[in-house]
């Protein structure tokens, strides 16, 4: 079994200029929180929970710190408001949400952080990009790898890989079905 070394974290954007939300978030993490190891493509995503809203851009990095989790989850949070985490509501529109997915095969479960990120097997936004840098290692805690999750997983939304006009999975369309 493989298990999971890295330290992973999922950013999101959908509002103004995506792409650059997205790219700000990346330079803060470097300058506030460690290397950037790798990156997955940047995939476009239809929104979870509320659908009425903009598409979303998301993107997992792989990154390498010495914080902690939790100082490195206050450090996520503390670059979210620096760039400005309009919040709506629940699951609505924002500039920029960063979660943390994993640190390395930790288990943690307080009152502010929960790791790995609960929701990991339930987003096609999220496993689409973990299949993308991590495809064989193994959720700790479901111990499934991310292909299988993904192929698994209930969520229906559509998830593109942008500049590409493939779909990674979603609905079917009219000529998916038999
Ligand atoms: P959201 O803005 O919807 O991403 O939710 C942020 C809230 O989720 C914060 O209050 C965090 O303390 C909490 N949280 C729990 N586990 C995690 C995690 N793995 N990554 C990011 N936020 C988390």
């Amino acid at each position: 079994m493989k298990v999971i070394k890295g330290i992973y974290v999922l950013l999101g954007s959908n509002l103004e200029d995506r792409g650059k939300n997205l790219q700000q978030a990346r330079e803060h993490i470097v300058q506030q929180v460690g290397s950037i190891i790798r990156t997955s493509g940047i995939y476009e995503t239809e929104a979870w929970g509320v659908l009425d809203q903009p598409l979303f851009y998301n993107q997992v990095i792989q990154i390498d710190t010495d914080l902690g989790h939790e100082d490195l989850l206050r450090a996520l949070q503390n670059i979210e408001q620096k760039i400005g985490k309009v919040k709506v509501g629940k699951w609505r529109e924002r500039l920029i949400d960063i979660d943390l997915l994993y640190y390395g095969n930790r288990l943690v479960r307080t009152a502010t952080l929960t790791v790995p990120h609960p929701e990991i097997q339930n987003r096609r936004f999220t496993l689409a990009p973990l299949v993308e840098l991590i495809p064989n290692e193994v959720h700790p805690v479901l111990l499934q790898s991310h292909q299988k999750l993904l192929a698994a997983t209930p969520d229906t939304l559509e998830v593109w890989l942008v500049g590409s006009r493939n779909r990674v999975g979603g609905r079917p369309e009219a000529g998916d079905r038999k």
